[in-house]
């Protein structure tokens, strides 16, 4: 029978009450035996199908599942494990599996990155000549088991091999073409053996296609999917694309695939602008992605069925499958258990089950006639209106004031190079000021006493006078060390984020919205669901608490807008760029407070700010001048006086320079001592002229530098850059290191300060 179908792209793994991560996290600690592990991974993967099957999705992804992360997965099936991991072929054991993600005695981890634009991580495969081999069929092994333990004819999903090889490092770019030859027998021989097992449907992965490519990169793909096809022709392939719109539409919706899948959340506009222009091949089937796979809101149903009628006149309902933008494993595993939030907002969210049951809704209004999901309809309906009808979503003032932006002053009334002087003669800090990033450790008793306040144990006089015993105690660590600007530690505060939403309006906080970071850590990202304002002082009684105990000058400690929302869910019914106007103009009124409490030196961090940079280059402008924008209406008010700081935790500075330089921050701290090389070059060709502090030891290790090193770090520093703007400062917050070995560096680096400027 034709009709559409519904699909799903891939679903969390972490499970509700986060049982995988503590299944791993036992293991790792040697309290799970590795076949304990193994047949608890079991029923949690098969308790996410039956949840799937459940729901009545008519397409259930397999092998999505992993004890780690997928990428890896696929290197680890694939043999490719780095000679430093003592591996000797054949199928790969857990533990060197888990040593490449996490490091084993002497053996580095390999690096892990963003995927994407996401805020997962994967394991970035190492080829350096190593002979790809297929040590295990996994798809096939995925299929299998849906099968035969609960009749689930599912669809194998697997990243195609251009993705996997784009991403993966180790290998010269004019090898490409050599070592692509020898990536296609071994996916060919996966599909044709799935082929053999009775597979209908395989989901090829391949997000790369949503990022900008060369005819030359096609050319390849064809090349890929021909002998794909070739090796398996009855296997249903759907090329699966996400995360933004593909740009040689024409060309991929000609490959010999039976499915191409679209994104239609992140690149509605050109994937449908290209559909209604180029038209659909006949023999394919449209993998509809309409439902947002990134967002934890319900959808407006209304919109997705308009959608997919506007659709329809070139993909007929039946050539259709009804999915989610991409995998689910970017958003929480159920919104059920949400009951501590308020009731409007908690309708309003859907979290993967509820995307699912959105999916098959959809399904069932194309095939059988909306009005036989009517009631779903209308209460899906009611749920959206009501949150954008309650007064959280209509603040009048914030949205005026927001209005108005460019009213707004959003430039320091004198420039940088003015502003310098007067700073100079007002803070007169020695030649290589002395300062840290902002947090310092957040020991056992830190945490501790933090809990003990939210049980309730303890009393809010005692928890701040343990804050502010902790205050004490590092300012007088900070004179004693003899650093020039000091911190308050940020004592008070878990998460950077977290801190200031709970104290603005428009935030909310989920019990149970995890979702996978890497490996094992899940974050748990704030919701931001009505408009942002400020409404009370949240940092200022412990930053002037600092200040008054000592003369030196204490850095009032703020997050920046940006990064806020990279770091939160964001609701979906204005742009993001309007959110961060609203979140910034709410900084701005903290900035102003602590202005006026005296504290003149305020860092405001951005470490997210590269994280939202969208996919295709051709947006990153838009992007980076509302970022910049935001930035600057929360700093731009201050005396010529006062000192904004900010701090970014990435080297790869050179593409976005000019935007950095925009911020007009005075001073800025940068992460480099893990890629110094890099950072240095890209100074010798832009030129960086505000204040700058460049990490002279890595905060990542609890190896304490020594002097010597970290001289040699400011001299290559300033072989590039002005002495006169130069800053001396770890590469970023000490939160998670331990005490003594945070003394001891900063001791040393206050030496090394010293010795330089005697030097000089
Ligand atoms: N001020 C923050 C800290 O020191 C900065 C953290 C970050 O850059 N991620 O912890
Ligand atoms: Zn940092």
């Amino acid at each position: 029978m034709n009709r559409a179908l519904s699909s799903n792209l891939g679903y969390p793994r972490i499970g509700g009450g986060r049982e995988w991560k503590k299944a791993l996290e036992a293991f790792w600690a040697g309290k799970l035996q590795e076949t304990e592990l193994v047949s608890r991974m079991e029923e949690i993967r098969l308790n996410h199908l039956r949840t799937q099957q459940a729901s009545g999705i008519d397409l259930i992804p397999v092998n999505d599942f992993t004890f780690y992360d997928h990428m890896l997965d696929t290197a680890a099936m694939f043999g490719l494990v780095p000679g430093r991991f003592g591996y000797e072929g054949g199928e790969v054991p857990l533990s060197a599996y888990f040593a490449m993600a996490r490091g084993s005695e002497g053996a580095p981890a390999c690096e892990m990155t963003k995927w994407f634009n996401t805020n997962y991580h994967y394991i970035v495969p190492e080829l350096n000549g190593a002979e790809p081999q297929l040590t295990v069929n996994k798809p096939l092994l995925a299929y299998r088991e849906a099968k035969l333990r609960l009749g689930i004819e599912g669809k194998p999903v697997l990243i195609g091999p251009y993705t996997f090889l784009k991403l993966s490092k180790g290998y010269k770019t004019e090898h490409f073409d050599k070592l692509l030859e020898r990536f296609v027998p071994l996916y060919a021989r996966i599909l044709s053996e799935l082929e053999q097992e009775g597979a209908q449907w395989v989901q090829i992965d391949e997000p790369i296609l949503a990022t900008s490519l060369t005819e030359a990169d096609m050319e390849r793909v064809a090349f890929v999917y021909k002998k794909l096809h070739e090796a398996a022709p009855r296997l249903k392939l759907m090329l699966q694309t996400y995360f933004d719109a593909v740009d040689l539409y024409e060309q991929i919706v000609t490959l010999p695939v039976q499915g191409i899948g679209l994104d239609f959340a992140h690149g509605l506009d050109k994937n449908s602008e290209h559909l209604l222009q180029y038209g659909f091949p006949a023999d394919k089937r449209l993998g509809v992605g309409l439902i947002d796979g990134r967002g934890i809101w319900r959808s407006d149903l209304d919109a997705r069925l308009r959608l997919l009628h506007t659709l329809s006149p070139i993909v007929p309902y039946e050539r259709m499958m009804i999915q989610p933008s991409c995998s689910l494993l970017h958003v929480p595993v159920t919104a059920a258990h949400e009951t501590k939030l308020e009731r409007t907002l908690r309708n309003a969210l859907a979290f993967a089950n509820e995307k699912l049951e959105e999916l098959v809704l959809l399904t069932r209004a194309v095939n059988e006639g909306p009005a036989a999901i009517a009631a779903e309809l209308e209460q899906s309906r009611q749920a959206v209106q009501e949150l954008n009808a309650s007064p959280s979503r209509n603040n009048e003032r914030v949205q005026s004031e927001t209005s108005r932006i460019a009213l707004q002053p959003s430039e320091r009334s004198r420039p940088f190079a003015e502003r310098r002087a007067v700073q100079q003669s007002k803070w007169n800090l020695p030649f290589l000021p002395t300062t840290t990033i902002g947090s310092f450790p957040q020991t056992l008793e830190v945490r501790q006493a933090r809990k003990h306040w939210r049980s309730g144990e303890w009393s809010q006089e005692q928890y701040e006078a343990f804050i502010r015993e902790q205050i004490r105690t590092w300012i007088a660590l900070q004179e004693e060390l003899d650093l020039d600007v000091l911190v308050h530690g940020e004592f008070e505060r878990t998460d950077m984020v977290e801190f200031f939403g709970e104290k603005l309006d428009g935030f909310a906080f989920t019990s149970n919205g995890w979702v996978q970071s890497y490996g094992s850590r899940c974050v748990k990202p704030p919701v931001i669901y009505g408009d942002v304002e400020f409404t009370k002082p949240m940092t200022v009684d412990e930053t002037v608490y600092a200040q008054s105990l000592t003369a030196k000058p204490v850095k009032g400690m703020l997050t920046g807008p940006i990064t806020i929302l990279n770091w939160s869910f964001v609701r979906d019914d204005i742009p993001r760029e309007t959110v961060a106007y609203q979140i910034a103009l709410a900084l701005r009124r903290e900035v102003e407070a602590l202005e006026r409490a005296g504290v003149e030196m305020i860092q405001m961090d951005e470490p997210a700010l590269r994280e939202g940079l969208p996919l295709k280059r051709e947006d990153w402008q838009k992007y980076l001048e509302w970022s910049v924008l935001a930035f600057r209406l929360a700093t731009s008010t201050v005396k010529d006086t006062t000192q904004i700081h900010t701090h970014m935790c990435y080297c790869e500075f050179h593409d976005i320079i000019d935007s950095i330089r925009a911020l007009d921050a005075d001073v800025i701290s940068i992460e480099t001592s893990r890629s110094h090389g890099e950072l240095m070059h890209s100074f010798e060709e832009h030129t960086y002229d505000h204040g700058i502090g460049l990490g002279v030891y890595d905060i990542h290790s609890p190896r304490v530098p020594s002097v010597d090193e970290m001289v040699r770090m400011i001299d290559r520093a300033l072989a590039v850059l002005d002495p006169e703007l130069f800053w001396i400062n770890p590469d970023c917050g000490l939160k998670t290191r331990g005490v003594d070995e945070t003394i001891a560096a900063l001791r040393n680096m206050v030496a090394a300060a010293k010795q330089y400027r005697e030097q000089s």
